[in-house]
Formats: structure tokens, sequence, C-alpha cells
């Protein structure tokens, strides 16, 4: 589980765990989501099927409520929620420019965490079909 975490955040190929899975920096955010057509190390391919990455919104929605289940009780815990100084009001703007400010991050980590669903470390099965 923590080898699966960290190659999550680590940005590499679910299956060898070590080909970068984008092509560019996050931070230009033209090509956030730009990837190679196969693994530079093991030749997995990286879009399987045309639309294959449409199941990342889902993933994606899962990341950022957890991330807001997460700052929502980090604020509760460290600040209040007094609705009569509107504290409340303050962890809702800052949550959501965390969520504008980590939107690449949750792009790319719902596409590994998408990705790591249909290839495991070491995995074969698919090889014939798709590292070519
Ligand atoms: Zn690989």
């Amino acid at each position: 589980m923590f080898a699966y975490i960290k190659n999550i955040l680590s940005q590499k190929c679910p299956r060898c765990h070590r080909g970068k899975m984008f092509t560019h920096k996050w931070y230009q955010l033209k090509y956030v989501v730009a990837m190679p057509d196969k693994c530079a190390n093991c030749g997995q391919r990286t879009e399987i099927e045309q639309g294959f990455y449409y199941g990342t919104g889902y993933v994606s929605y899962a990341l950022t409520v957890a991330f807001t289940v997460a700052t929502f009780i980090a604020w509760w815990v460290l600040i209040g929620l007094s609705i009569n100084d509107n504290r409340i009001f303050w962890w809702l703007g800052t949550n959501v420019a965390l969520l504008v400010i980590f939107q690449p991050w949750f792009m790319r980590t719902s596409r590994l965490i998408w990705l790591s669903w249909f290839f495991h470390k070491d995995d074969d099965k698919h090889k014939k079909n798709n590292a070519l």
C-alpha cells in the first residue's frame, strides 16, 4: 500500500514504477495532462482506448471531496467554524482557492489512480495488446 501511494505521488508508471507519466512540469498548464504515448521504460501504453480517461472525472471528484472534508475538519479544529464572525465563509473561500491552485495536481493524480486500477506492478497480462 505504501509503495502504491508513493508511486502515485511520484507520478511514475503504475506498471514498472520507473517511467515518467507526464511530459511537462505541472505548472506548464497548457500541458498539464500531456502524457507520452507509452512508458519510456516498459512500453505500457498510456491511452488504452479513445476516451479512456473519462472515468478520471469520478476519481477527481472523490479526491476533491476528500480534500474539502480534510480542510473542513482542519479548519474546524484549528480555527473554529463560528457563523457569527464569518469564519465558515473564510474556510469556504480558502478551500475554493486551494482547489483551484491544486487542480493540476488533482487532474494528474486522478489519471494515475485511474491507470493504476488497470495496470499493476510487473503486470504482463496486457503486454501483448498494449505494449507495442
Ligand atoms: Zn512503465
